[in-house]
Protein backbone atom coordinates (compact mmCIF):
# COMPACT_ATOMS: atom_id res chain seq x y z
CA UNK A 1 0.00 0.00 0.00
CA UNK A 2 2.48 2.07 0.97
CA UNK A 3 4.46 1.90 -2.30
CA UNK A 4 1.21 2.59 -3.90
CA UNK A 5 0.73 5.87 -2.61
CA UNK A 6 4.25 6.48 -2.75
CA UNK A 7 3.63 5.79 -6.59
CA UNK A 8 0.77 8.58 -6.61
CA UNK A 9 3.22 10.87 -4.73
CA UNK A 10 5.61 11.16 -7.66
CA UNK A 11 2.91 12.10 -9.80
CA UNK A 12 1.67 15.93 -10.67
CA UNK A 13 0.80 16.44 -7.18
CA UNK A 14 4.81 16.17 -6.40
CA UNK A 15 5.79 18.69 -8.90
CA UNK A 16 3.03 21.19 -8.08
CA UNK A 17 4.41 21.84 -4.38
CA UNK A 18 8.33 20.34 -5.09
CA UNK A 19 9.30 23.84 -3.69
CA UNK A 20 8.47 21.91 0.05
CA UNK A 21 6.39 24.91 0.96
CA UNK A 22 3.44 24.26 3.22
CA UNK A 23 0.37 25.94 1.92
CA UNK A 24 -1.64 24.42 3.95
CA UNK A 25 -2.24 26.45 7.05
CA UNK A 26 -1.54 25.68 10.72
CA UNK A 27 -5.16 26.10 11.38
CA UNK A 28 -5.53 23.65 8.84
CA UNK A 29 -3.39 21.12 10.50
CA UNK A 30 -5.11 21.42 13.82
CA UNK A 31 -8.42 20.78 12.31
CA UNK A 32 -7.13 17.42 10.14
CA UNK A 33 -5.86 16.50 13.26
CA UNK A 34 -8.87 16.35 15.45
CA UNK A 35 -10.92 14.76 12.44
CA UNK A 36 -7.93 12.05 12.31
CA UNK A 37 -8.23 11.36 16.12
CA UNK A 38 -12.15 11.18 15.45
CA UNK A 39 -11.44 8.97 12.54
CA UNK A 40 -9.14 6.89 14.54
CA UNK A 41 -11.27 6.13 17.79
CA UNK A 42 -14.13 5.17 15.44
CA UNK A 43 -12.24 2.19 14.24
CA UNK A 44 -11.51 0.14 17.30
CA UNK A 45 -10.60 -2.85 15.37
CA UNK A 46 -7.25 -1.65 13.70
CA UNK A 47 -6.65 0.92 16.50
CA UNK A 48 -7.24 -0.55 20.07
CA UNK A 49 -6.99 2.43 21.77
CA UNK A 50 -6.74 1.60 25.66
CA UNK A 51 -9.63 4.36 27.24
CA UNK A 52 -8.46 6.71 29.60
CA UNK A 53 -10.92 6.10 31.73
CA UNK A 54 -9.79 2.54 32.29
CA UNK A 55 -6.05 3.27 32.58
CA UNK A 56 -5.27 6.73 34.24
CA UNK A 57 -2.01 6.04 35.87
CA UNK A 58 -0.57 4.96 32.03
CA UNK A 59 -2.07 8.35 30.90
CA UNK A 60 -0.96 10.54 33.50
CA UNK A 61 2.33 9.22 33.23
CA UNK A 62 2.51 9.17 29.41
CA UNK A 63 1.11 13.13 29.69
CA UNK A 64 3.57 14.11 31.79
CA UNK A 65 5.90 12.82 29.76
CA UNK A 66 4.92 14.46 26.61
CA UNK A 67 4.24 17.55 28.52
CA UNK A 68 7.98 18.18 29.69
CA UNK A 69 8.59 17.67 25.74
CA UNK A 70 5.96 20.12 24.93
CA UNK A 71 7.20 22.71 27.84
CA UNK A 72 10.74 22.62 26.88
CA UNK A 73 10.51 26.25 24.91
CA UNK A 74 11.87 24.69 22.00
CA UNK A 75 8.56 23.73 19.78
CA UNK A 76 6.91 25.98 17.44
CA UNK A 77 3.43 25.16 17.91
CA UNK A 78 3.37 24.18 21.75
CA UNK A 79 0.59 26.55 22.31
CA UNK A 80 -1.56 26.60 19.10
CA UNK A 81 -1.77 22.52 18.51
CA UNK A 82 -3.81 20.46 20.45
CA UNK A 83 -1.44 17.71 21.89
CA UNK A 84 -3.17 14.47 23.10
CA UNK A 85 -1.31 11.14 23.36
CA UNK A 86 -3.39 7.95 22.74
CA UNK A 87 -2.21 4.35 23.97
CA UNK A 88 -2.54 1.41 21.19
CA UNK A 89 -2.83 -2.16 22.85
CA UNK A 90 -0.86 -3.68 20.53
CA UNK A 91 2.50 -5.91 20.30
CA UNK A 92 3.84 -3.54 16.94
CA UNK A 93 6.62 -1.46 17.86
CA UNK A 94 5.37 1.69 16.11
CA UNK A 95 4.45 5.33 17.22
CA UNK A 96 2.88 8.30 15.30
CA UNK A 97 1.51 11.47 15.27
CA UNK A 98 -1.39 13.58 12.67
CA UNK A 99 -0.82 16.87 11.87
CA UNK A 100 -1.75 19.17 14.45
CA UNK A 101 -0.03 16.89 17.36
CA UNK A 102 -2.54 13.66 18.12
CA UNK A 103 0.40 10.99 19.28
CA UNK A 104 -0.12 7.15 19.04
CA UNK A 105 2.59 4.71 20.52
CA UNK A 106 1.49 1.28 20.61
CA UNK A 107 1.98 -0.91 23.91
CA UNK A 108 4.69 -2.94 21.83
CA UNK A 109 6.87 -0.03 21.61
CA UNK A 110 6.59 1.36 25.15
CA UNK A 111 7.40 -2.43 26.22
CA UNK A 112 10.46 -3.00 23.92
CA UNK A 113 12.13 0.19 25.00
CA UNK A 114 13.89 -0.20 28.89
CA UNK A 115 14.26 3.53 29.98
CA UNK A 116 11.99 6.44 30.44
CA UNK A 117 14.47 8.97 28.58
CA UNK A 118 14.11 6.12 25.77
CA UNK A 119 10.61 6.26 25.28
CA UNK A 120 11.03 10.38 25.84
CA UNK A 121 13.74 10.41 22.79
CA UNK A 122 10.94 8.49 20.78
CA UNK A 123 8.03 11.10 22.30
CA UNK A 124 10.61 13.91 21.26
CA UNK A 125 11.26 12.19 17.56
CA UNK A 126 7.22 11.74 16.91
CA UNK A 127 6.42 15.45 18.42
CA UNK A 128 9.04 16.91 15.98
CA UNK A 129 7.14 15.09 12.75
CA UNK A 130 4.36 17.50 13.85
CA UNK A 131 5.65 20.50 15.01
CA UNK A 132 8.09 20.51 11.79
CA UNK A 133 5.30 19.52 9.84
CA UNK A 134 6.82 17.03 8.39
CA UNK A 135 2.94 14.69 8.36
CA UNK A 136 1.55 17.17 7.04
CA UNK A 137 4.24 17.88 3.92
CA UNK A 138 4.41 13.99 3.48
CA UNK A 139 0.21 13.82 3.46
CA UNK A 140 0.33 16.83 1.27
CA UNK A 141 2.23 14.90 -1.42
CA UNK A 142 0.73 11.82 -1.34
CA UNK A 143 -2.86 12.91 -1.50
CA UNK A 144 -2.82 16.11 -3.52
CA UNK A 145 -3.29 20.21 -1.84
CA UNK A 146 -7.19 19.94 -3.01
CA UNK A 147 -8.16 16.93 -1.05
CA UNK A 148 -6.94 17.49 2.45
CA UNK A 149 -8.38 21.05 2.14
CA UNK A 150 -11.55 19.57 1.35
CA UNK A 151 -11.42 17.35 4.40
CA UNK A 152 -10.50 20.29 6.36
CA UNK A 153 -14.31 22.10 4.71
CA UNK A 154 -15.61 18.83 5.42
CA UNK A 155 -16.22 17.32 2.03
CA UNK A 156 -14.57 14.23 1.73
CA UNK A 157 -14.61 12.36 5.12
CA UNK A 158 -14.28 9.42 2.99
CA UNK A 159 -10.64 9.95 2.40
CA UNK A 160 -10.16 10.08 5.96
CA UNK A 161 -10.06 6.26 7.19
CA UNK A 162 -8.03 6.05 4.41
CA UNK A 163 -5.42 8.52 5.39
CA UNK A 164 -5.50 7.37 9.60
CA UNK A 165 -4.54 3.65 7.77
CA UNK A 166 -1.68 5.17 6.14
CA UNK A 167 -0.29 7.58 8.79
CA UNK A 168 0.71 4.14 10.52
CA UNK A 169 3.57 3.49 8.10
CA UNK A 170 3.64 7.25 6.62
CA UNK A 171 7.24 7.10 5.18
CA UNK A 172 9.41 10.12 5.78
CA UNK A 173 12.19 11.14 3.54
CA UNK A 174 15.98 10.88 5.04
CA UNK A 175 16.21 14.23 5.74
CA UNK A 176 12.91 14.36 7.78
CA UNK A 177 14.07 11.50 9.83
CA UNK A 178 17.50 13.33 10.38
CA UNK A 179 15.60 16.30 11.49
CA UNK A 180 12.93 14.80 14.01
CA UNK A 181 16.18 12.72 15.73
CA UNK A 182 17.99 16.14 15.83
CA UNK A 183 14.93 18.19 17.31
CA UNK A 184 14.39 15.56 20.04
CA UNK A 185 18.16 16.04 20.88
CA UNK A 186 16.95 19.57 20.97
CA UNK A 187 13.89 19.09 23.13
CA UNK A 188 15.29 16.64 25.56
CA UNK A 189 18.24 19.12 26.12
CA UNK A 190 15.94 21.09 27.99
CA UNK A 191 14.05 18.89 29.92
CA UNK A 192 15.44 16.45 32.68
CA UNK A 193 16.16 13.21 30.50
CA UNK A 194 19.12 12.01 28.87
CA UNK A 195 19.10 14.41 25.63
CA UNK A 196 20.25 11.36 23.47
CA UNK A 197 17.35 8.92 24.79
CA UNK A 198 15.98 8.38 20.90
CA UNK A 199 19.46 6.69 20.16
CA UNK A 200 18.24 4.12 22.81
CA UNK A 201 15.63 2.89 20.88
CA UNK A 202 18.30 2.57 17.93
CA UNK A 203 20.72 0.59 20.38
CA UNK A 204 18.36 -1.40 21.44
CA UNK A 205 16.99 -2.52 17.83
CA UNK A 206 20.57 -3.00 16.77
CA UNK A 207 20.96 -5.90 19.63
CA UNK A 208 17.71 -7.50 18.59
CA UNK A 209 16.66 -9.29 14.99
CA UNK A 210 13.75 -7.39 14.91
CA UNK A 211 13.58 -4.51 12.19
CA UNK A 212 10.09 -2.67 12.32
CA UNK A 213 8.72 -1.70 9.33
CA UNK A 214 8.62 1.65 9.21
CA UNK A 215 12.31 2.07 9.67
CA UNK A 216 12.73 -1.02 6.62
CA UNK A 217 13.51 1.90 4.27
CA UNK A 218 16.14 3.38 6.85
CA UNK A 219 18.90 0.47 7.35
CA UNK A 220 20.97 2.20 9.15
CA UNK A 221 20.42 2.78 13.07
CA UNK A 222 24.02 2.77 13.59
CA UNK A 223 24.67 6.04 11.60
CA UNK A 224 21.44 7.67 13.50
CA UNK A 225 22.86 6.59 17.01
CA UNK A 226 25.74 8.53 15.84
CA UNK A 227 23.83 11.47 15.02
CA UNK A 228 21.79 11.79 17.76
CA UNK A 229 25.00 11.30 20.08
CA UNK A 230 27.34 13.66 17.99
CA UNK A 231 24.44 16.31 18.10
CA UNK A 232 23.76 15.54 22.42
CA UNK A 233 27.63 16.26 22.68
CA UNK A 234 28.00 19.43 20.52
CA UNK A 235 25.20 21.48 22.19
CA UNK A 236 26.92 20.47 25.27
CA UNK A 237 23.19 18.24 27.02
CA UNK A 238 23.35 15.87 29.95
CA UNK A 239 22.89 12.67 28.35
CA UNK A 240 22.33 11.36 32.38
CA UNK A 241 19.67 9.32 32.66
CA UNK A 242 16.55 11.25 34.55
CA UNK A 243 17.30 10.30 38.26
CA UNK A 244 13.73 10.74 38.92
CA UNK A 245 11.98 7.92 36.07
CA UNK A 246 9.91 5.46 37.48
CA UNK A 247 9.52 3.60 33.87
CA UNK A 248 8.45 0.24 35.55
CA UNK A 249 5.37 2.15 36.58
CA UNK A 250 4.29 2.23 33.51
CA UNK A 251 4.99 -0.91 32.52
CA UNK A 252 3.03 -2.03 35.50
CA UNK A 253 -0.08 -0.26 34.29
CA UNK A 254 -0.22 -1.65 30.86
CA UNK A 255 -2.87 -4.30 30.31
ZN1 LIG B 1 10.20 9.37 12.16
Amino acid sequence: MRNAWLAAAAGLSLAACDSGINIFSVEDDIELGEQLAEEIASMPEEFPILPREDFPVAYTYMDALALRIIESGELRYADRFQWEVFIIHDDVLNAFVTPGGKIYFYTGLIEFLDREDDLAGVMGHEIAHADRRHSTQQLTKAYGLSALVGIVLGNDPGLLSEIAQTLVQLSFSRSDESEADAYSVRYLCETPYAANGAAGFFRQLEGSSIVPEFLSTHPNPSNRVTAIDDLADELECSTEPWQDATYQVLLDALP
